[in-house]
């Protein structure tokens, strides 16, 4: 199994279109950029997509992945599900999982494209492509319902947060204790405060928390100093970071 962070920004992106901060000058200069949120998986031939970002052509050119096996929406904001009509147009026969709940919102913005919708409940783990998958709640104010992914494969798990605030409910916390890798949102450094969503220091508390053996900061904003400056300072991750589980039973970290 492979899991690779297609996007690691937040809904603007960086560099941000008018912002000339530091860190967005140091992105145009340097060529970098942090494109919306999305991580591959990959187990075998097969390709899953968490969450559909805006940039999502521009990521599967990146990578050369062909084909997109199974989507799974973490919630119905913009940044995270808009990308879908990049591959619709090319392959429409891709089943898509997700709460009834998220799929009815985001139904409400897709109305002009018939998907192929499977709900899944949270806590109720689903078997595909020899992976077993899990939702699990977190708490994404104002919405009503915000997903986390748990993915297990091979005696591996690796657990993505979701768009989330620092308040997991319990049952959740349960569910993703012990994990191998936590992809953790963490939109800013600790010095700021967000009813939605979390800060490096929150991140990390959680991480602690359910006792992750590697953690990767994703869904970052451009409140980050530049990448080669933050990520001496905290566990960034990059655009196109793949982790690898391999068969001698160890977390692999490669390009
Ligand atoms: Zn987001
Ligand atoms: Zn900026
Ligand atoms: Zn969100």
């Amino acid at each position: 199994m492979k899991v690779i962070l297609l996007g690691t920004g937040d809904s603007p992106g960086t560099p941000v279109v008018g912002c000339h901060c530091k860190t967005c000058e140091d992105a145009r200069k340097h060529g970098w950029e942090r494109r919306r949120f999305s991580v591959l998986v990959q187990n075998g031939s097969k390709n899953i997509v968490i969450d559909t970002s805006p940039d999502l052509r521009t990521q599967l050119l990146l990578t050369g992945i062909d084909r997109v096996d199974a989507v799974f929406w973490t919630h119905c904001h913009y940044d995270h599900f808009s990308g879908f009509g990049d591959f619709y147009r090319v392959q429409r026969d891709v089943k898509v999982y997700t709460s009834p709940e998220v799929h009815e919102d985001i139904e409400k913005y897709m109305e002009f494209m018939k998907y192929k919708k499977i709900e899944i409940e949270s806590y109720e783990p689903i078997e595909l492509f020899d992976m077993k998958i899990t939702l699990f709640d977190v708490n994404h104010p104002p919405l009503r319902k915000s997903h986390g992914i748990k993915i297990e494969n091979d005696g591996f798990r690796v657990v993505v947060s979701g768009d989330t605030n620092r308040d997991v409910p319990q049952k959740s916390i349960s569910e993703i204790e012990n994990t191998d890798l936590f992809i953790v949102e963490a939109l800013a450094p600790e010095t700021y405060r967000f009813r939605k969503h979390m800060n490096s220091s929150e991140a990390l508390s959680l991480a602690r928390q359910i006792n992750a053996r590697k953690v990767v900061l994703t869904h970052l904003g451009h409140f980050f100093p530049p990448h080669t400056v933050a990520v001496k300072k905290y566990p960034v991750g990059r655009d196109l970071q793949c982790f690898s589980f391999g068969q001698d039973a160890e977390l692999n970290e490669f390009f």
